[in-house]
């Protein structure tokens, strides 16, 4: 299966309308990367697919990508240098903690948006949405 189709359109307009929620508290920017496989570290991989999808272009260094091998099943959370100067390990524990909780269950677009409803509502409190909040990144999924 093409990592494109392991989400329905629905589920990708769920998961696209968390984050558009999420990020109307914040100005930080959140997106979610898919792909089948991944052979090596998780969180090495989610910073390259970050690093590629341009998202460290913010103002504020304040980007999270959700990257999910879907084959391999494996995730991981992958923040900017905005964040990590701001948040604590706890920070990144306390998402991937409840995403695991659905994932386990095979639970893919519910564990995503409950991640992404997390990251909004903690990236609030380093990175309030001001007066201006501009879409810094596409709310589009990205897969490969
Ligand atoms: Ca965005």
């Amino acid at each position: 299966m093409k990592a494109g189709d392991f989400f329905s359109d629905a589920e990708k307009a769920a998961i696209r309308d968390c984050i558009l929620e999420a990020e109307s508290r914040t100005s930080g920017e959140i997106r979610v990367h898919i792909e089948n496989k991944c052979s090596g570290d998780p969180v090495k991989r989610a910073g390259e697919c970050f690093g590629r999808l341009g998202m460290h272009k913010t103002a504020a260094r304040n980007g999270i990508l959700f990257y999910l091998a879907v084959d391999s099943r494996v995730f991981a959370v992958f923040g900017d240098s905005g964040i990590h100067e701001k948040a604590d390990e706890g920070f990144w524990t306390g998402i991937s903690a409840r995403m695991e909780n659905y994932f386990r269950e095979g639970k893919f677009t519910a564990g995503l948006c409950e991640g992404i409803r997390e990251a909004g509502m903690q990236l609030q409190r380093f990175f309030p949405a001001g007066d201006q909040n501009p879409d810094e990144l596409p709310n589009e999924i990205s897969f490969q």
